[in-house]
């Protein structure tokens, strides 16, 4: 007797739903996805979330979109049916977030769906309510033009989903995480999130990036976000966005938003891209804040990569990584003077409390919003005098309208670390390895490489190709013998695209390394300097591309201006 048998189309529903929805923050992805797609202005969700109980919390999605007719909204509900493409050639031009028509039937596989919707054709609306894949109710409803979608008891028929999620104030975190995210990404669209009445938070929908950071995000980090724009191939790839200075790095990747064309995706390179972007400005196991949108012909993105289309592939990895790489870097070494994070307490010994204590004063900041205003500090900077030392470890300096108290470790790592840094790209600085590293190139790799060439041995490398398609690495900037290895190769490679893309080769692979070998040469704190070192090392400081910061992130200046000084003494 045959084993084999079809399983009926609500279990077949139920197995593949398992795909694309696996908590209640898929569905919401997945409905405010498919109102972006509607071209609405404003999407309204709204949570209702039980005060006891684990019960997820029912979502719903309305929308001003156009809206579907009586047909289509039945047709909507089954499994691969989409208005989107037609042909799988389609995707190669897609415009629109879904493309798989398989949203809305999973949901409506795994919880009870109630649609509402209304078209510019029609006078009326229409009404669907779904559940264990039937239509239990239908008929017409009067509504404005768009779209409403309700999802309740999800997963009530799928106990091991319901037994996986989390807690209701997590689910309802990873909504708002997701919902914001695609906020962010679309400023032009105003979404508004509510949960049982209360707003967590509502776009303006005015274009503006800013605005709509400021909503999700707070305002605090809108107004510290750096501009960021770049592109590459005259114009083919564009990158723009917002990212967070490097002292406002956190400990988790939570507030990075990255879209392309529109499409909230997760990409490990171009996420590794920012990051080496901040390089050593950047302390460990810390990560940028960033909210980057890509540009380019949707042919050289693969959307259809991963169940949930959050992952993406393009045709030109490393070129794209290069631009967003590039493009952040600069914006970080244009910024005005990071400010710096004050410490409230602890950092001077109970004395915190102690009402003239300067270092609590909020003011006791470098103004990073008005640009224009502030002087340029590297100027600033080679104009100092220096007062004293203090507590062995501060130089105080005095410059027109600024006190200064500078980090004199801090100071002199920055000062090696510069010239660590021309000093490799002196090939006098190489280093022959005692086992060459071999690499295999692809035709396209081979090309970069002959062109990268010269870059390359002007860093310190030898390199040779064999002209069967490996690369030889002999010689190494001496900074980099002990540590070259593979990974090492991979940096090569991956740094042979950036400079495709336009960036010096080779640098950002360097930088971790240098930073490192930097803070073991700089003078430990508790070292008296007279004052012809201090003027020495302030000139030496002023010299460097990022006076601002150590190579660790760590910040080297803290300025008194004074203003801020007249404020506290009431003199303004
Ligand atoms: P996909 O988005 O991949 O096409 P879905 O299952 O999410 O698949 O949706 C199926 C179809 O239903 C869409 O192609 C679209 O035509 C229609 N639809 C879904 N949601 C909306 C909405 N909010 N407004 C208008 N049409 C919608
Ligand atoms: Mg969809």
């Amino acid at each position: 007797m045959s084993k084999i048998r079809e399983l009926p189309p609500l279990v077949a529903d139920q197995i593949a739903a398992g795909e694309v929805v696996e908590r209640p923050a898929s569905v919401a992805k997945e409905l405010v996805e498919n109102a972006l797609d509607a071209g609405a202005r404003r999407i309204w969700v709204t949570l209702e979330t039980l005060a006891e109980g684990s019960a997820p919390p029912s979502i719903t999605v309305d929308d001003d979109g156009a809206g579907m007719d009586r047909t289509d909204l039945e047709l909507s509900i089954r499994r691969h049916s989409t208005s989107k493409i037609a042909a799988f050639e389609d995707l190669a031009r897609l415009s629109t977030l879904g493309f798989r028509g398989e949203a809305l039937a999973s949901i409506a596989a795994v919880s009870r769906l109630t649609l509402e919707s209304r078209d510019h054709g029609s006078a009326l609306g229409y009404r669907l309510v779904v559940e264990g894949g039937g239509i239990r109710e239908r008929g017409p409803v009067s509504r404005a033009v768009g779209t409403r979608v309700s999802s309740e008891d999800l997963f009530q028929a799928v106990p091991p989903r319901l037994k996986a999620l989390r807690s209701v104030a997590a689910e309802v975190s990873l909504i708002r995480e997701v919902v914001g995210a695609l906020a962010v990404i679309r400023p032009e669209v105003a979404v508004v999130l509510v949960q049982n009445g209360d707003t967590l938070f509502a776009t303006p929908g005015d274009g503006h990036l800013r605005a709509a950071v400021a909503a999700v995000f707070g305002a605090d980090r809108a107004d510290k976000a750096l501009s960021v724009s770049g592109s590459a191939l005259g114009g083919a790839i564009e990158v723009t966005g917002l990212i967070l200075p490097p002292d406002q790095a956190r400990g988790n990747r939570s507030a990075q938003v990255l879209g392309v064309n529109g499409r909230l995706v997760r990409n490990f390179g171009l996420r590794l891209a920012v990051e080496q972007a901040y390089g050593p400005l950047l302390a460990e196991r810390r990560y940028p804040q960033f909210f980057l949108g890509v540009k380019l012909d949707p042919a050289d993105v693969d959307p259809n990569a991963h169940p949930t289309k959050a992952e993406v592939r393009f045709t030109h990895e490393r070129a794209v990584q290069g631009v967003v790489r590039q493009a952040v870097a600069e914006a970080l070494r244009t910024a005005p003077a990071f400010s710096l994070p004050i410490e409230s307490e602890g950092q001077h010994g109970g004395r915190a409390a102690e009402p003239y204590g300067l270092v609590q004063a909020d003011w006791l900041t470098i103004d990073t919003k008005a640009p224009a205003e502030r002087p340029v500090l590297h100027e600033e900077l080679a104009s100092l005098v220096p007062i004293a030392q203090w507590a062995l470890r501060y130089i105080i300096a005095q410059g027109p309208d600024v006190l200064y108290v500078i980090d004199q470790h801090a100071a002199q790592e920055r000062v090696f670390y510069d010239q660590l840094r021309t000093s490799t790209t002196d090939s006098r600085y190489s280093q022959p390895l005692l086992e060459p590293l071999r690499v295999r190139l692809t035709p396209r790799e081979e090309a970069l490489f002959h062109r990268a060439e010269a870059a390359l041995t002007s860093a310190g490398f030898r390199i040779r190709a064999d002209g069967a398609g490996t690369m030889v690495i002999e010689e190494v900037p001496a900074l980099l013998v002990d540590t070259a290895d593979l990974r090492l190769a991979d940096q090569v490679l991956a740094s042979l695209e950036a400079g495709e893309a336009g960036e010096h080769p080779v640098s950002w692979a360097l930088d971790h390394r240098l930073a490192t070998a930097a803070c073991k040469a700089a003078v430990k704190a508790n070292r008296p300097l007279s004052h012809l070192e201090m003027a020495d090392l302030l000139r030496a400081m002023a010299a460097t591309e990022n006076p601002r910061a150590c190579p660790h992130g760590r910040p080297v200046i803290l300025a008194l201006t004074l203003d801020g000084v007249d404020h506290h003494f009431g003199r303004r």
